[in-house]
């Protein structure tokens, strides 16, 4: 992979403007997958002082393939992998952790997974003898679910939600056929929020674009004023987009994208 850099830190920041990564950045049925333009218009913001950044589902290490896809020219200022742990760039296309609160989302999150340690082995065992779907177990994220398609993620979830509210503080984070178990708190939303007070920055002056169910956490108007989707989103994102009186596109992924920076900034 090239060596990528993120553009200068202004001085004073201006606001914050937070991509979901998969669906709205990047659209693998498109080429290029992200139109180069985005970049160019980057640049006019960073002009102004606004800092951005890819809020994800990814993994930190599934991201470094994911800039290569999307041809990055240069880095974002932040990065949000798994929904909750934050990253700024280090050198030789390195994240550095933002500790304080990595470290407390993973404390957190080792509390909520003990707690619920029988109900997550009673899920483990239906999606294992019950679905055609797949139990997942990774470092940090000892619960996941990757299921053969939407109806059956959909009959799983449902299997989950007669029970889960008895956890306390157990949540998850669903995206297409993909689902994980987290804490409550962490998601799209307080993760943005977290870079928002870092930069000093407030709800106000806060972009947030997105097309998965994981992402209607950051698309609220506490976390962010400025809220949209692109037209590939799921019709419940659309939905919930237009109800916190956000702007649903009627391009597709990056285009989308620039389609909504058209519309907040022109
Ligand atoms: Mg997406």
């Amino acid at each position: 992979m090239p060596l990528l850099q993120p553009l200068p830190m202004p001085e004073k920041t201006t606001g914050v403007l937070s991509f979901d990564f998969d669906g709205t950045l990047v659209c693998p049925d498109s080429d290029p997958q992200l139109d180069p333009r985005f970049f160019e218009l980057i640049k006019q913001f960073r002009e102004a002082g606004w800092v951005w950044g890819v809020n994800t589902g990814r993994s930190q290490m599934q991201m470094l393939s994911g800039f290569m896809e999307g041809q990055f020219p240069f880095l974002p200022d932040f990065l949000i992998a798994r929904e909750r742990e934050l990253y700024t760039p280090g050198a030789l296309n390195r994240w550095r952790p933002v500790v304080d609160w990595n470290k407390r989302s993973e404390k957190d999150h080792k509390k909520v997974y003990r707690n619920a340690r029988k109900f997550l082995k009673l899920v483990q065992q239906h999606v294992e003898n019950e679905t055609r779907a797949k139990w997942i177990t990774e470092e940090g994220d000892p619960a996941g679910i990757v299921a053969t398609s939407e109806q059956e993620m959909a009959e799983i979830v449902e299997f989950i939600d007669a029970k889960v509210s008895d956890y306390k503080n157990l949540g998850y984070l669903r995206n297409t056929i993909y689902l994980r178990f987290s804490h409550k708190d962490y998601h799209k939303g307080t993760s943005l929020a977290e870079i928002a007070r870092l930069c000093g920055v407030e709800a106000k002056q806060v972009f947030a674009i997105g097309d998965g169910h994981n992402d209607i956490d950051m698309l609220r108007r506490e976390y962010a004023d400025m809220i949209a989707c692109p037209a590939n989103a799921d019709e419940e994102v659309k939905q919930h987009v237009r109800e916190q009186g956000g702007y649903v596109c009627s391009e597709r992924a990056s285009l989308g994208v620039i389609e909504a920076f058209h519309h907040f900034f022109d």
